[in-house]
């Protein structure tokens, strides 16, 4: 096995590096206290991400994206998530379901998102309807050319500045293994569709700035046209994507834990008690010792995990392994992180007290830790249960 990087990669991460430290962490501070990113501050960030070519980074170059593989792709959201999500999102990654669009869809949709001109939301999650994704509510009616949209979504990112929404709804119902299925659309919703509304939702304790929204859908019409993918096929065009968006949060995780543990080396070194650095302390360094072993660990795991997509061998439960092993590792490291800066580590006058609010969120969404111990142990058992 070759695990060292190309030139190419070592040059973006290079690259996407500085660029975090001079475009986006000296604003950190700033938005996690006000909980906002001005609407100049984010245009600005999406207007160097585009003129520094980072902008869409996800997205094939056939479509005017970035083309990066998955493991390049890994390794920029490994540098990007040294900062807040509050900040970073606006190095926009489009929902790659897009690549469904057609015809007119392409131009209206697709393009605009990879240029900067447009951005998406991705509007699945209902109040009642979170793990189990199937359980959603929300129903589209089809009305001659028309799909006649009822329902709820919440905790949808960005909804607030989206130029439209991906949304998910039941369009029709089937039994499989004696239980009833949900068939789901996924439609694209234009902002200011008549019958969507779409209000701020409840404050987060993760990356103050990044804020979620509840879309109401009250007799909301969109024409057919407005289809992503086929009727009644939206779990196969959201599945492939959501997968992959796994390693990639799993990818967040070690950039984040490795800033922790940055911190954490350096405080261990500087600060004093009892006459010496309190890194001299085992209680301290063996603690050191433990956060950088297990970074490496789910780095490794998550790099190998992003080539094996590259390679087309990657299973739905070894995403699930990367996901689930760095978002813990992450909550472990930055809880240390805060025990090694003692009270300092709580305080909001550096950043330890926020990467430590900001890693909570990483091991329920995109699938909590229950979930994706759910899917990794399905993987393992399926061939076994008859
Ligand atoms: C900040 C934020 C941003 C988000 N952005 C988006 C977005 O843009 N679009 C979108 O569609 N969604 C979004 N989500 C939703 C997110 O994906 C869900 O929060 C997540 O899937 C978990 O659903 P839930 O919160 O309803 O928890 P629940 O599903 O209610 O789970 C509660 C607890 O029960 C456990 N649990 C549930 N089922 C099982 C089971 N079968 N076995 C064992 N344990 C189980 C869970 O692991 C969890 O610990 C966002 C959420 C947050 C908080």
């Amino acid at each position: 096995m070759n695990f060292q990087l190309t030139q190419e990669q070592e040059m973006l991460v290079e690259a996407v590096r500085s660029f975090v430290t001079r475009e986006l962490l000296p604003h950190e501070e700033e938005v996690d206290r006000a909980d906002a990113v001005s609407p100049e501050l984010a245009a600005q960030i999406r207007g160097k991400a585009i003129a520094a070519g980072f902008y869409a980074f996800n997205m094939p170059e056939e479509v005017g994206g970035g083309g990066l593989d998955y493991l390049s792709q890994a390794l920029v959201e490994r540098e990007l998530s040294r900062v807040s999500w509050a900040l970073h999102v606006f190095v926009a990654r489009p929902s790659k379901i897009l690549m469904a669009c057609k015809d007119r869809q392409i131009d209206d949709y697709l393009i605009p998102c990879v240029q900067g001109e447009k951005t998406d939301c991705f509007a699945l999650t209902e109040p009642g309807a979170g793990s189990d994704a199937n359980a959603i509510k929300t129903r589209a009616v089809r009305e001659g050319d028309d799909f006649v949209i009822n329902g709820s979504k919440h905790f949808i990112s960005h909804a607030g500045h989206a130029d439209f929404a991906i949304v998910f709804a039941v369009t029709d119902t089937y039994e499989h293994n004696g239980r009833k299925r949900n068939a789901v659309t996924a439609f694209l919703v234009d902002r200011g569709t008549p019958g969507m509304t779409v209000r701020r939702g409840p404050k987060c304790v993760s990356n103050r700035g990044y804020h979620t929204y509840e879309l109401f859908f009250d007799d909301c019409r969109v024409p057919a046209s407005k289809v992503l993918g086929e009727v009644d096929k939206g779990w196969e065009v959201a599945n492939a994507w959501l997968t992959a968006g796994r390693v990639m949060v799993a990818a967040n995780c070690v950039g984040q834990a490795q800033r922790a543990m940055d911190l954490a080396l350096q405080w261990a070194a500087d600060r004093k008690q009892f006459g010496q650095a309190i890194g001299s302390y085992q209680g301290v360094s063996f603690k050191l010792a433990d956060m950088a072993t297990q970074i490496r660990a789910a780095e490794l795991l998550t790099l190998h995990t992003a080539w094996k997509m590259d390679q087309g061998s990657m299973s739905d439960g070894e995403a699930g392994m990367a996901k689930l092993f760095a978002s813990e590792v992450l909550g472990k490291v930055a809880d240390e992180a805060v025990q090694i800066f003692g009270g300092m580590g709580l305080m909001d006058e550096g950043p330890v007290e926020r990467i430590w609010r900001n890693a909570r969120i990483e091991r329920i969404w995109e699938g909590t830790s229950e979930i994706q111990r759910h899917i990794i142990s399905r993987e393992l058992l399926r061939p076994l249960l008859r």
